[in-house]
């Protein structure tokens, strides 16, 4: 086994010779077009580049997820990036067209930079690095370009997970972190309150009962609930009023039921019985019943997910020998100490981790306060060390697993085969 000091200047080389490579598929990958829904042929693309450089096995999934092996060894360690992105956004204020990137000599500009093509693009040359290094009998590098995570996170790469046969050990999540390992980040649920009035002309309102009316209390109570679960970590959960919509065949007739929606950010490990039954009191003011919303999703290849929305929180102890590779791998390539820290947005994790159990750690380049905005700003330097981070996080964890980290010393000792 190569020593660690030689196989992280390798390593740093390898990313280094490939930069203007790096940032010439990522401003590829920009150029094609993929918000949620649409992703086809930024899929396929990529699709054939992976082929090209050299992965063991590229698939696409009935949902339409590219899903790629790289390496054969025990270990398997999946690594997601969505490819799709929300909306390009008007040219005016960008100052230039977002889907034609503009590139610096140190930086590239444009729509899904930092979310999530940029992550997406030092994954794959990780898998590479990880075939040009020779580590292939150490890990199986899995990567995963998932679809429709803006809209959906969570529901893609259920579909995929899904479909496989078999069970990653540890899951690496890229979106954009600055550069701190992620040990968790709250859940999320969709909360769906009915008001069943009924319906009349306005003109003879007496007639029926305006749930409308009825709903107000409801909706009040909810914005002043504070009696919401904390964790040390996490913080703690909220709840919001998102939306009402009121079934009125008309403007003059008084509404017969009207729905009400709350955003709810889960902070503890709350079940969906739980989140429901918290508000036993509120439905009551207005006599209303609860449910968890649920998610219809149609995918670019027609494949249908129904999901129910509710995606529980996720956390790892520090101590996690998942969170202590990758911050051993930050640490190795950065030679400077990681912050690990928490996401304060969701992001697949919410299923990965959070519903499947499996243990994972969030890990991206980029400034997150930039996602979905119109500056969206990504440093060659920081994709090129990204990369290497996430090679590293991989190949230690593996290690890790076969109880090789000693060997992080350098103190090389070679048992593979
Ligand atoms: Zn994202």
């Amino acid at each position: 086994m190569m020593e660690m000091r030689q196989l992280l200047q390798e390593l740093h080389q390898y990313m280094q010779d490939r930069e203007q490579e790096m940032v010439e598929f990522l401003a590829s990958l920009v150029r094609i077009k993929s918000i949620t829904y649409e992703e086809g042929a930024a899929i396929a693309w990529l699709q054939e580049k992976l082929e090209s450089y050299g992965y063991d096995e590229v698939a696409i999934d009935a949902a339409g997820n590219c899903l790629a092996r790289m390496g054969s060894g025990k270990t398997k360690v999946l690594a997601d990036a969505h490819i799709d992105t929300v909306e390009p956004g008007d040219p005016r204020d960008w100052g230039f067209n977002p889907l034609e990137p503009r590139i610096t000599a140190t930086t590239i500009s444009g729509r899904g930079v930092v979310d999530d093509k940029g992550p997406l693009t030092a994954l794959v040359f990780a898998g590479r690095a990880i075939k040009a290094l020779g580590l292939e009998s150490e890990v199986s590098f899995y990567l995963s370009a998932s679809i429709s995570e803006e809209d959906v996170e969570g529901s893609c790469v259920k579909a995929m997970m899904e479909q496989l046969s078999w069970r990653p050990d540890a899951i690496i999540v890229a979106e954009s972190s600055d550069n701190h390992i992620i040990r968790g980040h709250k859940g999320r649920a969709l909360i769906r309150m009915e008001v069943k009035g009924k319906a009349a002309h306005a003109s003879e309102a007496h007639m029926g009962e305006n749930a409308l009316i009825k709903a107000i209390p409801l909706i009040l109570a909810l914005d002043a609930y504070d009696q919401l679960p904390s964790d040390e970590f996490l913080g703690k959960g909220t709840l919001e009023v998102t939306k009402v919509i009121c079934d009125t065949p008309s403007l003059n007739t008084i509404p017969g039921k009207v729905t009400v929606i709350a955003d709810r950010r889960i902070s503890a490990g709350e079940t969906q019985e739980e989140l429901l039954k918290e508000l036993h009191d509120i439905l009551k003011l207005s006599d209303a019943t609860a449910s968890i919303d649920v998610e219809e999703v149609t995918t670019y290849t027609g494949y249908s997910i129904s999901q129910e929305d509710y995606f529980p929180s996720w956390v790892l102890e520090e101590s996690h020998p998942l969170i202590a590779s990758a911050k051993e791998a930050f640490l190795q390539v950065t030679q400077t100490k990681p912050v690990v820290t928490k996401w304060d947005f969701c992001t697949n994790a919410t299923y990965l981790c959070g519903i499947t159990g499996i243990p994972s750690v969030g890990f991206g380049p980029g400034d997150h306060t930039l996602c979905h905005s119109d500056h969206e700003i990504l440093s060659f330097e920081e994709l090129v060390t990204s990369a290497q981070v996430y090679m590293m996080i991989a190949l230690l964890f593996a290690r890790n697993q076969r109880n090789l980290l000693p060997e992080i010393d350098g103190d090389s000792k070679d048992i593979s085969g």
